[in-house]
């Protein structure tokens, strides 16, 4: 789950880690009380979970109410890369004097967590790594040795952070280091970190990834959920107790496990179309389970046909045919579905669908097969 800016500089002041003081504002209004309390100059800042707010004009200077006044209202409903501003920080504005770069995140194929720290930040970091690779100094840490301020240390060096910076950066990336482990982050990042001519170090942004895996450590995340990003089929679906990823093709998808829904996904790719949805609906395959994946798939109207996968290990397809059977019954469908019903008790499963079987519920024997009509069916 990703926070806004301001919501991950609550988060990083938890850790102890500076940042300038401010505050939300939804209106113009709310944007001139909260720069009166935040001191002039200040930072109008759109709140929209994309980055590149400055290059498109969310992120503007002002000296004093009327200016605030004028960006509040020009950056309010702005549209940044398809997200609608509809909330603002104000905070009270630093004077730059060097922009850094720094992060933690986790390395998977070396299963260690990757910091990043680099003297060239305020830009696009990704830009830096293609242009300039030397100029991003990463630290591997092991969970169970940790990040001490001598490391932070060293690795501000090798950074080439001003030597002014130096003790103020070490102290900050420790506590950040903190707020990824404890806070259970996936992503902790600070860009631009800045030196202000003052000799002070504070993170000017925050971008956090928080771990969904630990939301069970973590009442208190609830403040942050946030309905107005998540894919609304995907909220029905986490409503409904499915394990449900929203795609942009035209083919649902329903199978039973994991690796059987991704197959599925491919082999529409390999079809020639492109999957609605991943969803796979475990082994409890009963006509509850299929009439609300059913209804979920329904719900979207991109898909024009669905694709039923299902392999029978220890669930047994002829229970599954009942499933599908009844929850057709219950939910009325928009597009045809296509069915590959095979293993444990296959033959029962097709002699009990073989009554119900029309232009509106196909059967093919196997997978391509059947992704193959569910294919044709969604571009007719
Ligand atoms: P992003 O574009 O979405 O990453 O938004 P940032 O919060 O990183 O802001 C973009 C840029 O605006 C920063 O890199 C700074 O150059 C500038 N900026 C942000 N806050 C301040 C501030 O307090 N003072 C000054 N002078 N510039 C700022
Ligand atoms: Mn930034």
């Amino acid at each position: 789950m990703d926070l806004y800016e301001y919501q991950g500089k609550q988060y990083f002041a938890r850790f102890g880690i500076p940042t300038s003081p401010g505050g939300v504002a939804d209106t113009v209004d709310e944007a001139v009380v909260q720069a009166d309390a935040a001191g002039y100059p200040v930072v109008v800042k759109a709140q929209v979970k994309v980055g590149g707010r400055g290059k498109a004009g969310g992120v503007k200077l002002a000296a004093d109410a009327d200016e605030v006044r004028l960006h509040a209202g020009n950056i309010l409903g702005l549209d940044i890369k398809g997200h609608v501003v509809k909330r603002l920080w104000i905070e009270h504005a630093s004077d730059i004097e060097k922009e850094y770069y720094a992060s933690f995140t986790l390395d998977r194929p070396n299963k260690l967590h990757l910091g990043m720290l680099s003297a060239e930040g305020g830009v696009e970091i990704e830009e830096v790594a293609v242009t300039n690779p030397d100029a991003i100094a990463m630290v591997h840490i092991n969970p169970l040795d940790g990040l001490d301020e001598g490391t932070a240390r060293d690795w501000v060096d090798r950074a080439n952070l001003d030597p002014e910076a130096r003790e103020q950066a070490a102290t900050l990336l420790v506590r950040l280091y903190h707020c990824y482990v404890e806070g259970d982050c996936d992503l902790a990042e600070i860009n631009p970190l800045i030196l202000t001519p003052e000799g002070k170090v504070h993170a000017l942004d925050a971008k956090v990834t928080l771990d969904e895996n630990a939301t069970f450590r973590h009442p208190e995340w609830e403040e942050y959920a946030d309905d107005s990003d998540i894919d609304v089929r995907e909220k029905m679906a986490k409503e409904k107790g499915l394990n449900y990823i929203g795609l942009s093709g035209s083919v649902g998808i329903i199978a039973n496990g994991a690796g059987l829904a991704m197959s599925t996904l491919d082999v529409v790719t390999q079809a020639g179309g492109a999957a609605a949805n991943f969803l796979d609906i475990g082994g409890g395959a009963n006509a509850d389970v299929m009439a609300a994946a059913l209804e979920v798939i329904n719900a979207d109207p991109a898909v024009r046909s669905i694709l039923v996968n299902i392999f029978g290990g220890i669930t047994r397809v002829d229970e599954v045919a009942k499933g599908i059977i009844e929850a057709m019954g219950r939910v009325k469908l928009s597009s045809p579905v296509v069915m590959r019903l095979d293993g444990t008790n296959a033959t029962e499963a097709r002699a009990l669908l073989a009554d119900h079987l029309s232009d509106r519920l196909i059967a093919e024997p196997t997978m391509l097969d059947a992704a193959r009509r569910a294919v044709a069916l969604a571009e007719a």
